[in-house]
């Protein structure tokens, strides 16, 4: 079968390799739509980040080059012996995350923060940009009628911004910032919506995210580079946000997010970062402000989907290109680095 594997950065492959065989316990599903990801691009550009390279991963045992691609639907055609959940022609979604089941977060059900955490389609094992994939049963969560492989194909980042507004103290009626409106940010502001959040102002440099975030439901949408986000956003709510998302992973925006909250407002780390970012710790003790850091998802999926069903996280506004699997690098990855105004491309593997 085809797939397509990273060797090391700005070397992805479009290559035949060996097509899973089925065992005991596992979902083999014949992959529809990937999506390609921030983390994907990090990889790709400045790679490794979660690939294992010197030594195998702990629970895929496996090492580069891997198949990449971890947001993605598919079609179950094969399941193994004991499988109960799903059955072969089900459509599906993949919460790719590996987790060990014996640390003690994992122990407290709390799997996405193990000790071991890896990714399907980061950490070896199989991944979406592949004709076929194969994950354990746990991992597979049935898509409701209605929904297209498309819109399942953009449950998994749905699902960090569903989690981190879930974990943040947002309740119906506060007044929330997102910083930073890539794929990610513009999630956070369709979750914000779902939690009834009164008014959502997001930091964005980019016009065409921009716009997107105002098309999605922003409130307004403040250009770092014209005026000074923190005095924008304290004048706008008279005091400051309840609830601040740092999207961004870039140093000096940490600091904007905790000053444009309120007192006991609240930040929420949503970015994975490559280097320090300093603050001034007066500006949490003085108001008791919280700083709070979130990863991945847990328990999530089906809440996602119902959402989706209701018309949050829409891929018709999410989605701004589809291409095939032979294109991932040049129409894919090199795309995304290009052009600002992308943000989700969608990569089909039947095609
Ligand atoms: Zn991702
Ligand atoms: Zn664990």
């Amino acid at each position: 079968m085809k797939a397509a594997r990273w060797y090391k950065p700005k070397d992805i492959r479009v290559e035949t390799v060996e097509e899973p065989v089925i065992s005991q316990g596992k979902v083999k599903i014949k992959v529809q739509w990937t999506g390609i990801c921030g983390s994907d691009l990090h990889e790709y550009a400045a790679g490794p980040i979660f690939i294992p390279v010197d030594q195998p991963h702990y629970l895929s045992k496996d090492i580069a080059p891997i198949i990449m691609g971890h947001e993605f639907s598919g079609e179950v055609v094969e399941v193994g012996e004991g499988v109960t959940k799903v059955k072969v022609g089900d459509a599906v979604v993949v919460e790719p995350i590996l987790a060990c089941g014996e640390c003690a977060a994992c122990k407290k059900g709390k799997y996405n923060i193990c000790i071991h955490l890896g990714f399907h389609g980061l950490s070896g094992g199989g991944g979406g940009f592949s004709e076929y994939t194969m994950v354990d049963e746990k991992m597979v969560h049935k898509m409701p009628e209605g929904l297209s492989y498309e819109q399942g194909a953009l449950v998994e980042p749905a699902a960090v911004a569903l989690h981190s507004v879930r974990l943040s103290k947002i309740k119906a009626g506060d007044k929330a910032a997102v910083f930073g409106t890539g794929p990610i940010g513009l999630l956070v502001i369709e979750a914000l919506r779902a939690a009834g959040a009164s008014e959502i102002y997001a930091v964005e440099l980019s016009e065409e995210r921009a716009a997107k975030a105002l098309e999605l439901g922003a409130s307004a949408v403040i250009n770092p580079q014209n005026e000074d986000p923190i005095a924008r956003i304290h004048e706008l709510t008279n005091g400051g946000v309840d609830v601040a998302f740092e999207v961004t992973g870039i140093p000096v925006v940490l600091k904007q997010a905790i000053d444009s909250t309120t007192f006991e407002g609240e930040t929420i780390i949503v970015s994975i970062w490559e280097s320090e970012a300093s603050i001034q710790p007066n500006n949490i003790v003085l108001a008791e402000r919280t700083v709070k850091g979130i990863i991945a998802y847990r328990d999530i999926f089906p809440a996602v989907m119902e959402l989706m069903k209701q018309g949050y996280f829409p891929a018709d506004k999410l989605v701004t290109k589809r291409i095939g699997l032979d294109d991932v690098v040049t129409e894919g990855f090199e795309t995304l680095m290009k052009e600002k105004n992308q943000i989700k491309i969608l990569v089909n593997s039947q095609s």
